[in-house]
């Protein structure tokens, strides 16, 4: 349901949502790709965050996270490991990483074929999380915990 809003939302720099991703991997459309092996692929996001910014993407369709088998998430996440390891040792001379994942229209993406940011990071760069007002102040501890009761109970269900 998540991916039917998404194809229907107005999108970031105009993009195709529904099939960008999918072109690209099948060289419909062009890409600078760093790495592809039997689950997933890897090439240069078109707008980066900062310079280096790759997105990891499966080689099969899935939208969201519900979508994704756990090996191809696995391999996902291993991918992107080697690929911020990697930038580190390019001339980017990046200080840090940040791997990213939006799942979901609420939760910033705009492409329904899930992907795995890797985008290095300088002190200096420019980017910032936005928190929410009142973050600095946290909730009571009793609160937290159960929030976390909550998401042990549904796991014990899964
Ligand atoms: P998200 O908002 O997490 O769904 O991220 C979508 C990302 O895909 C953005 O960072 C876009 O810049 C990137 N993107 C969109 N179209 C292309 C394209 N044709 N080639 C490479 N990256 C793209």
């Amino acid at each position: 349901m998540q991916g039917e809003q998404g194809r229907n939302a107005v999108q970031r720099g105009g993009f195709d949502p529904h099939t960008v991703f999918e072109k690209i991997l099948a060289g419909e459309l062009p890409a600078t790709f760093v790495y592809r092996d039997d689950l997933v692929a890897a090439f240069m996001d078109i707008q980066p965050i900062t310079p280096g910014h790759t997105l990891v993407v499966p080689l099969l369709k899935a939208a969201t996270l519900a979508e994704l088998p756990p090996a191809t998430g696995e391999r996902m996440f291993a991918v992107a490991q080697r690929i911020g390891a990697a930038i580190r040792r390019t001339e980017l001379a990046c200080e840090g990483i940040n791997l990213f994942l939006a799942d979901g229209v609420a939760a910033g993406q705009t492409v329904f074929h899930l992907h795995l940011h890797v985008f290095p990071r300088h002190a200096e760069d420019g980017f910032r999380w936005k928190l929410p007002d009142g973050y600095y102040t946290p909730p009571p501890r009793e609160e937290i915990a159960n929030t976390g009761a909550a998401i042990r109970a549904a796991l014990a269900a899964d």
